[in-house]
């Protein structure tokens, strides 16, 4: 049957045929975009408070970001890593700008971005005692990523039980809890990794005092600093990087989701110092990493960042959407808190949150949750308060409904 004489039931059952069962999807096929709504196949519209899980920070149809990737399409899309291509080049050189790290590598995802800064915090430590069992020290309620090694490090047993051994020896540690860092700290660790503020697990932020503490360690220890960014990066907080509010900076970082705002994209950067001393020819590669086409989408990100003042708007307007936040919590015995910083705010509420999610979505509202209790709130970068009082007048209801 052609796609066009099908309902979107048909479709979602012929997927589910089709695709292996990883995931819980919405029973939503989505067609295309606009500003910050979505339209499914059938023609409904929602908005959107989950771009794309924190990807499309520009929202949809950005037609300055939309004609820079036609024009690369015109010149060319891949190149290999054994030439230089010029977005690439520039691209590299701006992500340094906005990071203030001094090596880039581009990798395809997030989770690459984590392998890739796994093996550089390795490698540096091989160099110095040649040993092959060096550990890295987490956090619970982490998330890496699917990976081997970036599993390796995500703070989630339900994720890695099946897995067998992994590759990569992490110990855990709690957020925000020095003690419990020092416990997990041994003579093998060779890195300490932590997303500034956790996504997955739950929207939480690193307190500063717990950033400076876990610093001075590394510092003492000569163990390397990795700050994944890739959800809480890209000025979602209010600062392009999240560490960069407390001016707290790590070794080695990680960047992805909106760094290509829906082309695939990571990237992993590091110091100048880390760079001289671990990965080089031959320790790490790729084949797509850093074409052509998804550097062109990096620039043209960078390029609207800019011109728009994202992190100006997310600074200025976030205080809205936790005042507003804040009154549902006030307001409805079912939330218990609001925490975040900047457009990544989590609601946790006293009891599953699938059926509000699915009630708002009814409505027109695209959430997500992180953990079974949270409300995660991740909306485009471009939102205005017009757009935060509107998803405000469907969540409400929906919150209500669940008292
Ligand atoms: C999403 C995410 C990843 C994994 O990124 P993928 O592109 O899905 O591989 C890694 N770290 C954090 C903090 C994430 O939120």
């Amino acid at each position: 049957m052609s796609q066009n004489t099908m309902t979107m039931k048909m479709m979602i059952e012929q997927a589910e045929n089709d695709l292996l069962h990883t995931y819980n999807r919405y029973q939503v096929v989505l067609d295309h975009g606009e500003g910050v709504y979505l339209y499914d196949v059938e023609g409904k519209k929602y908005l959107d408070f989950m771009s794309g899980i924190g990807v499309f920070a520009l929202g949809y149809s950005n037609e300055y970001y939309e004609n820079a990737l036609k024009a690369q399409i015109d010149k060319i899309l891949h190149t290999s890593n054994y030439f230089y291509n010029v977005p690439a080049i520039n691209a590299a050189h701006r992500i340094k700008e906005v990071s203030g790290m001094d090596r880039v590598f581009f990798a395809n995802s997030g989770a690459e971005a984590v392998e890739g800064a796994l093996k550089a915090a390795i490698k540096y430590a091989y160099n110095k005692d040649g040993a092959s069992d060096h550990q890295v020290v987490a956090l619970e309620h982490s998330f890496h990523g699917r990976t081997y090694g970036a599993l390796s490090v995500t703070g989630n047993s339900h994720y890695r039980e099946a897995f067998g051994a992994m590759p990569c020896e992490a110990r855990f540690a709690r957020m925000n809890d020095m003690d419990s860092i020092l416990e997990a700290v041994t003579d093998k660790t060779c890195a300490i990794i932590m997303e500034v503020v956790q996504g997955e697990g739950g929207i939480v932020p690193a307190k500063e005092e717990f950033l400076k503490a876990v610093r001075k360690l590394c510092d003492e220890k000569d163990i390397l600093l990795i700050f994944d960014e890739v959800q809480c990066g890209m000025g979602r907080t209010g600062y392009m990087y999240a560490w960069q509010k407390f001016g707290i900076k790590p070794d080695i970082m990680t960047s992805a989701k909106a760094l290509g705002c829906g082309v695939p994209v990571g990237a992993f950067m590091m110091t100048q110092k880390v760079a001289d001393n671990s990965l080089t020819a031959g320790d790490h590669g790729t084949t797509y990493g850093g074409n052509p086409f998804a550097c062109a989408a990096v620039n043209a990100v960078l390029d609207q960042y800019e011109a728009l003042g994202i992190t100006e708007h997310v600074k200025k307007t976030a205080p809205y959407l936790e005042k507003k936040l804040d009154e549902l919590v006030a307001k409805y015995d079912f939330c218990l808190e609001r925490r975040g910083r900047g457009f990544m705010q989590g609601l946790v509420c006293r009891g599953p949150v699938k059926g509000v999610i699915a009630d708002a979505m009814d409505h027109g509202l695209i959430l997500i949750n992180a953990g079974a209790d949270i409300i995660r709130i991740l909306p485009p970068l471009v939102i205005t308060e017009r757009e935060i009082d509107e998803m405000i007048s469907i969540l409400e209801p929906a919150l209500a409904k669940a008292e």
